[in-house]
């Protein structure tokens, strides 16, 4: 037998509708915000992750399917969503051109992770981009967007945020984050050596007990903030209060990359053990600019599909019964049931069976169908012009004649 690549999953069944419903329900909330859909490449060429994601992430570091293709061209499956649409920003000359754009994606990344629950080597995200938008309300409307997607799809999280500050609060932070570094080097773990050298601030994120308990006298970020970062970081929270979304500060969450800067978020579940964090964002000014564009502001989030379809799907009756199921108990009615699937099919979801049953096998099949609606036809009905209906859901089950079928189903 052939099995699918290790921490790669397939997709179906229930999962299937959940990752629709996920897609679905995040795309009709961001074309609200103003965003319109972008699609990039899978595979795009290594220095772009190299570039954007930096050397000093995880990511680089470890995690990328990484090739020289059969050109020689040493290329790269995308680990996030992010650089791709960046490239295509400038690749389009938008950059020059001005002005603001906001585009939304979906689809799968790469990275070569160890494969353990919430964590796979093929996932899929949902996220957002806007460029061209200084304005902290906009990095409010991101995390807004992101907030309603999670309610609606009734995942409980809780927010955090930070200011990572801009340029000049950065450097100034970096060399007393720097300096303390120093004073603990012999204690911290050799990954925080290696991040003190590439991105200091990156230690922040460091999963090791140890380096956390250090950290937690390590100078904070909020005390360097320019007066600009400042005010901007009071602006969002005003607006998250006034909209009535809760939050945390958290001075320890960085976005880790260099290119990030002033806002930085993240909502995590308590529903999903260890792998909790569902979705990040945050402004990345730098970046465009970074990638050889004019410098363009950018903010935007990621949110993870793969742990969302978890948390659902360990609950019971996500799924909700859904469709029609039409059905005979003879033969002779099998063609008559068809051409009644196929009227109802303009207008309904209908599962039709081809093969004429006992009731118990139809309700059965019915059932697992996951169908709401159940018709039936017997000889009976047939010459009453008659239909048995059942409702799955709450049982309601009569005899009804067959100009009301559309009727009842509403
Ligand atoms: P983590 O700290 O869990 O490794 P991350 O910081 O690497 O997450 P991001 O790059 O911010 O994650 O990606 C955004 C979201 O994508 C995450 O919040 C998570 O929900 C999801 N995600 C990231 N890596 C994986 C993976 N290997 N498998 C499944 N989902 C993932
Ligand atoms: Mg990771």
């Amino acid at each position: 037998m052939i099995n699918a690549l290790r921490g790669m999953k397939d997709i179906m069944h229930t999962k299937g509708e959940l990752y629709e419903k996920i897609i679905n329900t995040a795309q009709n909330v961001a074309k609200n915000y103003g965003y319109t859909l972008i699609k990039t490449p899978h595979l795009e060429q290594t220095t772009l992750f190299k570039r954007s994601v930096g050397e000093s992430s995880d990511i680089v570091g470890k995690e990328m399917y990484q090739f020289i293709d059969k050109g020689e061209n040493d290329v790269c499956l995308r680990p996030e969503g992010t650089a791709g649409v960046v490239r295509a920003f400038i690749e389009a000359k938008l950059d020059k051109a001005g002005g603001v754009y906001k585009y939304f994606y979906h689809g799968s990344m790469f990275r070569y992770e160890r494969p353990q629950k919430g964590r796979l080597r093929e996932f899929h995200q949902f996220g957002v981009e806007c460029f061209g938008e200084a304005d902290v309300k906009e990095d409010a409307s991101v995390i807004l967007m992101l907030n309603e997607i999670l309610n609606k799809l009734n995942i409980k999280t809780t927010l955090k945020i930070n200011s990572l500050g801009d340029a000049s609060s950065m450097a100034s932070y970096r060399k007393k984050l720097i300096n303390f570094l120093n004073d603990h080097d012999d204690k911290i773990c050799p990954d925080c050596k290696r991040r003190k050298e590439l991105n200091p601030i990156r230690v922040l994120d460091c999963k090791v007990d140890s380096c956390q308990e250090i950290y937690k006298n390590a100078p904070i970020m909020s005390d360097s903030l320019s007066d600009e970062a400042k005010n901007d970081f009071n602006k969002l929270q005003e607006i998250l209060n006034a909209s009535g979304v809760s939050y945390e500060i958290d001075t320890k969450l960085v976005r880790g990359l260099d290119y990030y800067c002033k806002t930085a978020f993240e909502f995590v579940s308590d529903e999903i053990g260890s792998q909790s964090a569902v979705a990040g964002g945050g402004r990345y000014d730098r970046l465009v600019e970074y990638l050889g564009g004019r410098a363009s502001y950018g903010v935007g989030f990621a949110m993870g599909v793969d742990r969302i379809m978890e948390i659902l799907d360990s609950r019971q009756n996500e799924c909700e019964r859904d469709g029609i199921y039409v059905c005979a108990l003879d033969e002779e009615n099998v063609d008559f049931v068809f051409s009644l699937a196929t009227k109802l099919r303009q207008n309904f979801k209908t599962n039709i069976s081809y093969k004429a049953k006992k009731l118990q096998k139809h309700l059965n099949d019915a059932d697992k169908a996951n169908a709401k609606i159940f018709l039936c036809v017997g000889e009976n009905e047939r010459k009453n012009g008659e239909i048995f209906y059942k409702n799955l859901q709450n049982k309601d089950e009569k005899t009804i004649n067959l100009s009301e079928v559309e009727k009842i189903l509403g």
